[in-house]
């Protein structure tokens, strides 16, 4: 029997598909352990989107290589870092046994029945989608199931290394989305998230169908009370998407948008395939539709050549929009990418500035967004106690907010509704009441 142990980094996708690899693991007849200490195998799935996670990913093998000198363990590398860097991170350097790259997981039962001292290293790219079985995979949250619809990008954005780390798009046929999903809705799963790098350039591979009609379809499924989807790009976010969620209750409010930059100078730079207007147009076309809409963004500040005047446009986007929550990032070039040719030349100085103005006012907003909340009674879906606040219970409203809560019955996977007594900048307060 061999016990496994899964750390993961980066977004909702590396997630997703470290339940996969935890899927095929225990399919082969690994067993999942808690602590890193307690393994036999360590599979590290990795991001390569920022430098700061791959300096992150060599701390932590350095940590694994100390525990590998007290006992006999196999370590892995998979996901992003595992498909740019392949071979030249196996070896007694930083102790990795086996490499495998996000097509290559249907690889890792080799684990089982071969010797300890065997390396290997699989990075190839397959064309065609590769199903892993719904019931095989092993989901962390008890409420919320993801399931992807697409891998890869083809946007090349100048400074993302994502389609080199993921490949090109590759969308999952339509028929096999809605099966994962009718299976999760029969496991009891409240919420599904539906997750691609770029979700609305969605293609059903048989019949074309697009991400509107995949939405839809999903949102048909029987005992799927709340559906969302990331990431969406801004550039043809298609009107028919905004018209799908008007219609159908279950599809949440809420859309995460990255927007990158306000200022249309560096949007260009930056490859994304629309300006400041165009964004502000698609923000518009949303809101006209769904005036509650709860919108998220990503933002990158100190791009090369990013003005002051340039970032003061970020900051006037974020005061424009008003987004409900924002994910900040400094620029950080990134090999392989356009952008690493230019001369990264915001001062490291100035770009922690610049970050700290933008989550500055966005603080603001969130602050003045939430006070407005109080009084509100708002559904929840409860995720079971808070991890700071075990007196409370903690779930996420239709915004996907977190709203810490009393209450005497609540528990996992139910839904409640809470009326909002307080407010912070990143989460919210309220107490169950009687349904
Ligand atoms: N597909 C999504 C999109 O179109 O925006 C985002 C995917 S990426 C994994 C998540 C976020 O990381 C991006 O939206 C961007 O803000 C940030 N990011 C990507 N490359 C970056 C870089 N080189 N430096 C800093 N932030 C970066
Ligand atoms: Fe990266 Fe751009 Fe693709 Fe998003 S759309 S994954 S930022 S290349």
């Amino acid at each position: 029997m061999i016990k496994f142990f899964i750390h993961t980094f980066g977004c909702q996708m590396n997630e997703c598909d470290s339940e996969r690899v935890a899927g095929i693991l225990s399919g082969a007849g690994g067993v999942p352990v808690d602590r890193l200490e307690d393994a036999d195998v360590v599979v590290v799935n990795t991001c390569a989107v920022r430098e700061k996670s791959e300096e992150k990913l060599f701390s932590y093998l350095g940590r694994i290589a100390l525990l590998k000198r007290k006992k006999p363990l196999r370590l892995g590398v998979v996901g992003c870092v595992a498909q740019l860097r392949g071979v030249e991170l196996v070896g007694p350097r930083l102790g990795v046994d086996f490499v495998l790259g996000p097509d290559n997981y249907a690889e890792l039962p080799r684990l089982f029945g071969s010797p300890l001292q065997e390396r290997f290293v699989s990075t190839e790219w397959s064309t065609a989608w590769r199903e892993t079985p719904p019931g095989l995979i092993r989901r962390e949250s008890r409420t919320s199931a993801y399931v992807t619809v697409m891998e890869g990008c083809n946007n090349f954005c100048s400074y993302c290394v994502v389609p080199f780390a993921r490949g090109r798009e590759k969308y999952r046929p339509l028929p096999s989305v809605l099966a994962e999903v009718a299976d999760v809705a029969a496991r009891g799963y409240k919420e599904v998230q539906l997750l691609g790098q770029n979700v609305n350039s969605y293609k059903d591979p048989e019949t074309g169908a697009g991400f509107a009609d995949l939405l839809r379809r999903v949102s048909e499924v029987d005992g799927i009370a709340w559906l969302r989807f990331l990431t969406s790009h801004p550039r043809r976010f298609p009107a028919e998407i905004n018209r799908v969620m008007m219609e159908r209750t279950n599809i949440c409010r809420q859309v995460h948008l990255p927007l990158q930059s306000g200022s249309s100078a560096v949007l260009k730079k930056m490859r994304r395939g629309y300006s400041r207007e165009m964004y502000l147009d698609v923000v518009t076309g949303l809101r006209g539709l769904i005036p509650d809409i709860a919108l998220s963004t990503d933002i990158i500040v100190g791009f090369p050549g990013e003005t002051e005047r340039d970032f003061e446009q970020t900051l006037e986007a974020l005061r424009i929009v008003r987004f409900s929550n924002i994910f900040s990032f400094r620029y950080s070039p990134r090999p392989l990418t356009r952008a690493a040719d230019l001369v990264d030349d915001v001062p490291v100085a100035e770009k922690r500035r610049r970050l700290a103005a933008v989550q500055g006012l966005q603080k603001t907003i969130q602050l003045e967004l939430n006070a407005r909340a109080v009084g509100q009674c708002q559904r929840v879906l409860c995720q079971g106690p808070g991890k700071k606040t075990p007196e409370l219970m903690s779930g996420r409203n239709e915004a996907n907010q977190v709203v810490n809560f009393l209450s005497g019955r609540a528990s996992c996977g139910d839904f409640v509704t809470v009326r909002i007594t307080g407010f912070g900048p990143y989460s919210l307060r309220g107490e169950e009441i009687a349904p």
